[in-house]
């Protein structure tokens, strides 16, 4: 039943995700409707991987600030709680808001953790998705081969998904790498490969890809096709559905025309790409209609007009960088503030869960960390061991010298029972309260526990305490306990090792107490045991 109902929901999530891929603005009202029946309160990765979809269509769609820091928390709250196709979802969306914001480097950092920390399991057209913002970081940073070896294998991924646009996506991006990098032949192959897909398939190219075609056509002087390929542009509906698109192909329709010498047709097309971007705000579009205006007027011989028309792309120019500028600068500074208060509130966390006299983790710490590897091993995951340490007499440290040596003595058994678990991989260290001590060794069996726990309880009583308490030894007493072999919760385990502690007490301290040892011992351990 519950199996079922997660299969119903794991497919539910992957069908908005591919959604934003197919369009964007149903996989918008699809996450949101969602999102609206979890409710208030908090939710687990599923309602975090609608709101990275959620994310993702705003910064498309040019609102990107507010939606990049909540990428950043949802990627935060992902890596506490080690849901990886999340946190890659999260490092492909951060990806390219920095492509879009012009940092190369983070943008690379993020697209490499996108893919590094996606699963074989993942579907295609995720792991297409991610070679894709891969490919666009390396791009940009110059690394031309790189680029479109991923290119190539995210292409490879989804060529047999007709429904979706990321092929068209993919190679609108490759052929537009090569173009500014003067590639024309490698140019004209990608868009060939695009024309083909979209001639099978029932997908129209969108008006960015069309421009991406038309331009390399023009620079390899196929100004027809070109031509061909942009005049659903000047179609006033198209323009009123796709402002942006419509704006920039115009951009390059005038162009082609006033490279086939045809200047009242340019002259027609700019005006018609002016009045859209005034329509619409588009400030990009409207500056570099004023730049393609200046070049008709020089073409017409009107140096005037030119030079007027020039000085007026250069103003908006201007005032365009700036503004991007400083949009880029609100990004980035929001973003970096929250990575901060991120590493602040890790610092106090830390602070909160540690003991201030020995630096070690505190009980707090030891219930959350303890019950995370138990559920773990529940999951399948290692075995855990840990060791309840009790100093011997302490009371007699406090009276016979002083309350300040015994911290002194406190602080040293802290030393040596860091150095133990730092010795087993995740081993933690722990003071419980008082004189009483925890040992955590999670992937030890029983006879590594029983070695280990061994050499602490010795590594105390050998330690040299002449300096610090003269004549008077120093000893400890542990109680060992084996999860799965004593149970699987906290409360089973510590009740077990407080157990044994007792027992070593009543034995005559300065000794260990374990858990019965299995019969999985090696002749070599069941030796030392002898011993
Ligand atoms: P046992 O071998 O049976 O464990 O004897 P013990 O004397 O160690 O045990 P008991 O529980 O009687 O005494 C523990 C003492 O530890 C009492 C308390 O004053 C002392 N203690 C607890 N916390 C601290 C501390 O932070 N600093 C110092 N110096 N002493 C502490
Ligand atoms: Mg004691
Ligand atoms: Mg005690």
């Amino acid at each position: 039943m519950v199996g079922t109902e997660q299969g119903l929901t794991d497919a539910r999530l992957a069908g908005v995700e591919r959604q934003y891929w197919i369009d964007r603005n149903v996989a918008l009202q699809d996450a949101e409707a969602w999102l609206a029946e979890f409710g208030d309160g908090e939710h687990g990765a599923t309602a975090r991987r609608l709101q990275v979809v959620v994310a993702a269509v705003r910064i498309r769609r040019g609102d990107p600030s507010q939606s990049a820091v909540d990428v950043q928390q949802i990627l935060s709250w992902a890596e506490q709680h080690g849901e990886l196709a999340l946190q890659s979802r999260c490092h492909d969306v951060l990806g390219s808001v920095f492509e879009m914001v012009g940092d190369r480097a983070l943008a690379l950092e993020h697209a490499v953790a996108a893919n590094d920390l996606l699963e074989e399991s993942e579907v295609p057209l995720m792991r297409a998705a991610a070679r894709k913002c891969l490919a666009d970081a390396l791009g940009s940073a110059g690394s031309l081969d790189e680029a479109r070896r991923r290119y190539d294998d995210a292409l490879r991924l989804v060529i047999d998904d007709p429904e979706t646009i990321i092929r068209y996506n993919i190679l609108n991006n490759l052929a537009y790498t090569e173009y500014l990098a003067h590639n024309q032949v490698e140019a004209l192959a990608a868009v060939e490969q695009l024309i083909g897909l979209s001639e099978v398939g029932d997908r129209q190219i969108g008006m960015y890809a069309l421009d991406t075609v038309a331009r390399v056509y023009l620079t390899a002087g196929r100004l027809d096709e070109a031509e061909a390929k942009l005049l659903p542009a000047m179609d006033p509906a198209v323009g009123n559905l796709h402002p942006d698109g419509s704006a920039v192909a115009l951009v390059t329709l005038a162009e082609i025309y006033r490279t086939q010498g045809n200047l009242a047709r340019a002259q027609t097309v700019i005006d018609r790409c002016r009045e859209l971007s005034q329509r619409f705000g588009l400030t990009r579009w409207s500056t570099e209609a004023a730049r393609e205006q200046a070049e008709i007027h020089a073409a017409n011989g009107d140096f005037r007009a030119a030079f007027e028309a020039y000085r007026h792309f250069h103003e908006q120019s201007e005032a365009l960088g700036a503004s991007e500028n400083e949009s880029r600068g609100r990004i980035l500074e929001a973003m970096f503030q929250t990575a901060e208060s991120r590493r602040e509130s890790e610092r106090y966390r830390e602070l909160a869960e540690r003991d201030p006299l020995t630096g070690l983790h505190n009980r707090r710490f030891v219930d959350e960390h303890l019950s995370a590897a138990l559920m773990r091993l529940r999951e399948g995951g290692p075995s855990v061991a840990i060791a309840m340490v009790d100093l011997d007499h302490f009371k007699r440290i406090n009276d016979t010298l002083s309350h300040e040596v015994g911290d002194t003595v406190l602080r040293e058994v802290g030393s040596i029972l860091i150095a133990a678990a730092a010795s087993a991989a995740d081993g933690i260290a722990a003071r419980l309260g008082g004189e009483e001590f925890l040992l955590i060794m999670p992937g030890i069996d029983a006879t590594e526990a029983h070695r280990r726990f061994e050499a602490v309880c010795r590594s105390i009583a050998d330690h040299d305490w002449s300096p610090i308490t003269g004549a008077l030894p120093v000893t400890a007493s542990l109680g060992i306990a084996l999860a799965p072999a004593d149970g699987q919760q906290s409360s089973d385990l510590l009740r077990a090792a407080d157990v044994r502690l007792y027992v070593a007490k009543r034995d005559g301290r300065n000794r260990v107490v374990h858990a019965a040892i299995v019969s999985t011992s090696t002749p070599e351990a069941e030796l030392l045991e002898a011993r």
